[in-house]
């Protein structure tokens, strides 16, 4: 039941035009079907054979995004499945995606996540690394992925102009990219920013799809 109610007033607060991805990693599957029947469909993992092994059990029509930091030799276990990849940080990383949805015949959607935060712990092209990457023009040979926007993370604090500073950051650079790469591809649309504890102010800064799961799913062991 509380799943429920907090789903629902996370639900309520976000406009239209913006989506709900639960974050259930390291929750049951109990948890993901009191989600589920409350209208949930769209789902956030972070680790692949957790998502592979949810993704056997659950109801098909579960949208499931990968969040997290992913190993190069765990792509195969999402490849087949997965709806969108948010956490893109390297060429190589988008090449070898490229090279295991091929084998599968599929094109995987995926965001390229930004280091937006002052913390060295959270993953990301810098602004410079990303430019540098899509100027190359490399990645216009992958075809089978899909580049459909950005993802970011702000820094764990209490202080919330540094918040919003830091997704406002992020939503100028994607404009800026949107404008000079990606002005003929509609697909080039998200903006995946903001958690439990900042959903409000990313949504304020044109986030799209917000992830979380704490407020929806309880604290994590
Ligand atoms: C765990 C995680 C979330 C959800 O965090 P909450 O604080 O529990 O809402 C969002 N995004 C990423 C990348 C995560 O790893």
């Amino acid at each position: 039941m509380a799943i429920t109610t907090h789903l629902q007033e996370v639900l309520a607060e976000i406009p239209q035009g913006v989506k709900l991805v639960a974050v259930s990693k390291f929750h049951p599957n109990e948890a993901i079907e009191e989600a589920y029947r409350a209208g949930q469909r769209i789902f956030g993992e972070s680790r692949a054979q957790e998502l592979k092994a949810k993704y056997e059990t659950l109801p098909k029509d579960i949208e499931w995004h990968f969040i997290g930091t992913l190993q190069t030799n765990k792509i195969k276990y999402i490849i087949p499945y997965v709806a969108l990849i948010h956490g893109i940080d390297s060429f190589h990383l988008l090449s070898e995606v490229n090279k295991q949805a091929a084998k599968v015949n599929r094109k995987v959607k995926c965001l390229l996540q930004l280091h937006i935060a002052q913390e060295e712990t959270k993953f990301g092209f810098t602004f410079d690394e990303c430019r540098e990457m899509l100027n190359n023009g490399e990645w216009k040979t992958l075809n089978n992925i899909e580049l459909c926007g950005m993802m970011g993370m702000a820094s764990y604090t209490e202080n919330e102009e540094q918040i919003e500073l830091e997704f406002c950051s992020l939503s100028n650079f994607f404009h800026e990219i949107k404008n000079l790469h990606f002005t003929d591809q509609d697909a080039f649309c998200e903006l995946s920013m903001g958690m439990s504890h900042d959903y409000r102010l990313a949504i304020a800064a044109g986030s799209t799809l917000i992830r979380v799961g704490s407020k929806i799913f309880g604290e994590r062991d």
